[in-house]
């Protein structure tokens, strides 16, 4: 078991399996990309599926593929069905642009837990905020996974003056759609042009629903980062995932490992420790996991309240979203 210094069992990883994109998003990459790394320093597949590996040794039942786009990686395909042959809950957070190429490796690993960045259901909106024209794509592939049986979420960051007038529209998608909508703060990391101004808040989201809509809470998981609520009558929830003006540190279970193998015990945190240089040394990885859970901050990465911008913005972590994996 990976015990943190406070007490929280960390049982679940996310993996990033790649720092490349098809998309753009504004919030997450800066607007000239990323410099492309080089890739002898990337995990390769066998490495991401032996270092997954000693994770679920220690205990680890929960493993969300991410990125980047993880399904831009050349070998997500073979990752997805060896990960799956693990004793482990199995999902994945895609931009949904590809996910038609790999519906058998999903079958075949028994990947059911998809979740689907989609910010705008506006094709102009969505191609402004993506800087790509890949709507219709996602759309088309969204359905196919319905169609298919598959209940998904969608993950919707809400941005002030962005995509705010959506969020009822959103909710109104769950009417006859058994889907479950996810509003995200936005959260500030590199380059990526943070301010408070721009955070369009739990509280805020959750009165823009009530002025339309009579809503009911419903009971969330112990770990769960969001909180759920339903229209009654409606066939699928809505949920606000409220990182920056209400953070649920205290049931935090997640760590993460990079595309370049660190290990980073909080998305907001700083510290990030070596695990694929290690396992290329053919070292034991399990006493770098350790340290890092042992490091883990009380809250937030040890980052002050998130009001304080300026001190935020010189303590963030020097990495784009786009390169920790979200
Ligand atoms: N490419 C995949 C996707 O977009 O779903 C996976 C990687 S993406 C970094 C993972 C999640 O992080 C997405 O749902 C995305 O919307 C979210 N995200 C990225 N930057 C964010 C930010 N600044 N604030 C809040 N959520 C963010
Ligand atoms: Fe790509 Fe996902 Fe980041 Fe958008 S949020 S740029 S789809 S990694």
């Amino acid at each position: 078991m990976l015990k943190d210094t406070f007490g929280r069992t960390h049982d679940y990883l996310r993996i990033s399996l790649t720092e490349k994109c098809s998309m753009r998003c504004f919030y997450c990459m800066p607007a000239e990309g990323i410099p492309l790394g080089d890739a002898s320093k990337i995990m390769k597949k066998d490495e991401v599926i032996a270092i997954a590996q000693t994770f679920v040794d220690l205990g680890v039942k929960k493993i969300r593929l991410t990125g980047g786009e993880p399904l831009v990686c050349k070998h997500a395909g073979e990752i997805i069905e060896a990960l799956g042959q693990m004793p482990i809950e199995l999902a994945i957070t895609t931009n949904a642009a590809h996910i038609d190429k790999f519906m058998p490796s999903f079958k075949k690993a028994g990947l059911t837990n998809i979740n689907v960045s989609m910010d705008s259901l506006s094709e102009e909106k969505f191609n402004q905020i993506t800087r790509r024209k890949l709507f219709e794509t996602v759309q088309n592939n969204i359905k196919m996974l319905m169609d298919d049986g598959y209940t998904i979420k969608i993950n919707v960051v809400v941005m002030r003056g962005v995509n705010d007038e959506e969020i009822v529209d959103f909710v109104n998608w769950t009417k006859d759609t058994p889907i479950h909508v996810r509003f995200i703060e936005f959260m500030p990391f590199d380059g990526n042009n943070w301010n408070w101004g721009k955070v369009f808040g739990y509280k805020e989201i959750i009165e823009k629903v009530s002025n339309v809509h009579t809503i009911e809470k419903l009971t969330d998981g112990p770990n769960s980062t969001s909180k759920a609520y339903r229209v009654p009558g409606f066939a699928g929830t809505f949920a606000v995932i409220s990182s920056v003006t209400n953070p649920f540190c205290g049931t935090c279970n997640r760590m993460r490992l990079t595309a370049d193998g660190k290990i980073k015990n909080c998305l907001f945190g700083q510290e990030e420790l070596d695990l694929l240089t290690a396992h290329r040394n053919s070292e034991s990885i399990e006493h770098i996991i350790r340290q890092s859970v042992t490091n883990k901050e009380k809250r937030c990465g040890g980052l002050p309240e998130f009001e304080n911008e300026e001190e935020i913005k010189k303590k963030m972590s020097k990495r784009s979203m786009i390169r920790i994996g979200g």
